[in-house]
């Protein structure tokens, strides 16, 4: 098989991605919107009722491999359809969010942008513990990585 046909992300064939089987009609999904470029669904296993995922048509695995382009294109769609999802469900608050390898939480090696309504007291968990670094362990990192792009 020609390397096209592979995610970069551990070799996965992209026969085997889901949600390229989603955009393909080949599983079904509960299709929320769809432009040429995107087709957002709602998550098969929600955090709650409106959690929904933000698809890129094109097979791409995560951040680090999406063009900067469309990656915008997706936080625009995300930010509109948070603030119509808002208004229909009568939520208050949301979390946007995107794992980008198994570490970070990414279970599907494919792109997707997590919209993912909050409401008081419903027990999802988005946080880690705090560190305290010196003024000069700031400084190495701020060196580190100013002027990167
Ligand atoms: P992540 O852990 O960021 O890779 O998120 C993957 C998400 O895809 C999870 O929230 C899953 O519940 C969701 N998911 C897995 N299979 C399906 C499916 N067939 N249809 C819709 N969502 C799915
Ligand atoms: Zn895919």
């Amino acid at each position: 098989m020609i390397e096209e046909n592979y995610t970069k992300e551990r070799k996965i064939p992209m026969s085997d991605c889901i949600f390229c089987k989603i955009i393909a009609g080949e599983i079904p999904s509960a299709t929320i919107y769809e432009n040429d470029e995107f087709k957002v669904i709602l998550d098969r296993f929600p955090s709650g009722e409106g959690h929904a995922l933000i698809l890129p048509k094109n097979h791409v695995p995560n951040v680090f491999e999406i063009d900067p382009a469309q990656a915008g294109r997706a936080y625009a769609l995300a930010a509109k359809l948070a603030s119509a999802m808002k208004e229909v469900l009568g939520f208050t608050d949301m979390n946007i969010l995107q794992n980008n390898g198994p570490i970070a939480g990414q279970t599907v090696f494919h792109f997707h942008i997590h919209l993912i309504p909050r409401r008081e007291g419903d027990g999802i968990n988005v946080t880690w513990t705090p560190t305290e670094p010196t003024d000069e362990q700031i400084a190495a990192v701020q060196a580190k990585l100013t002027n990167l792009i």
